[in-house]
């Protein structure tokens, strides 16, 4: 093997490395537990998001009954007051003020009637919140903690992945371009690795088993010499 295949493996096990390193800072998420309760927050969130819209709706009618009781309450004093203060009114118009202050005291009734129900009605609402933020409590505090680990294991596989990137761009500047290409354009090829060894009689970028006729002449050839795994199309160096 010449210092040129050497290099070859070294920049292959360094793209390994950073592949590796990259995964696993993606999955941070998931390995660590924290997607799963970023899941269920969500959907708690989602639960009182609920509960919220419906909470509003009975907020909003309660309030509109409210103004309706107001205008009615204040009509209903204008009217006494013209009755107590008329002097001149006839007995029939004082008869028609009576009968509108009495529509007006039972219209008046229906509607608190009405807001009383719509205020009842937010009290399960209310528990059901309470229990929504009750259960969402120790999630909370299990996703902070669990976001902490996330964030120390992604600064460590920061650092690594940075020394690697580093350690790959000097031995990559080693290799002869010819086979810095044809080492590129497998690797993108085939999922990351353009470069194999060979063991015994199995390439392990491939792990299928080589003719032993294979073996013999890619042992046999000469020094520097880039052999290719018929099986992948690797670049195959002999371990
Ligand atoms: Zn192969």
């Amino acid at each position: 093997m010449t210092d040129d295949l050497v290099q070859l493996l070294a920049v292959q096990d360094l793209d390994t490395t950073i592949t590796q390193l990259q995964h696993r800072r993606a999955a941070l998420r998931e390995s660590s537990g924290l997607a799963v309760v970023e899941r269920e927050l969500a959907a708690l969130d989602a639960e009182r998001a609920d509960a919220t819209a419906r909470r509003a709706v009975l907020t909003a009618t309660q309030k509109d009954l409210e103004q309706q009781i107001a205008v009615i309450s204040e009509r209903r004093s204008a009217i006494e007051q013209r009755m107590y203060a008329s002097t001149s009114s006839s007995g029939r118009d004082l008869q028609a003020m009576n009968d509108e202050v009495r529509h007006l005291t039972d219209r008046r009734a229906e509607l608190e009637e009405l807001e009383l129900v719509a205020m009842l009605d937010q009290d399960p609402i209310d528990a059901e919140l309470a229990a929504l933020r009750e259960r969402a409590a120790p999630l909370e505090e299990r996703a902070t903690e669990l976001r902490r680990h996330v964030a120390g294991d992604q600064s460590e596989i920061d650092a690594a992945l940075g020394e690697a990137v580093t350690a790959r761009a000097a031995a990559a500047a080693l290799l002869p371009i010819a086979l810095s290409d044809r080492y590129e354009t497998l690797r993108a090829r085939l999922k990351g690795t353009g470069a194999a060894r060979l063991v015994g009689t199995h390439c392990d970028g491939c792990h299928l088993e080589l003719s032993s006729g294979e073996v013999e002449k890619i042992r046999a050839l000469p020094p520097g010499e880039a052999a290719t795994c018929e099986q992948c199309g690797r670049i195959l160096v002999p371990a």
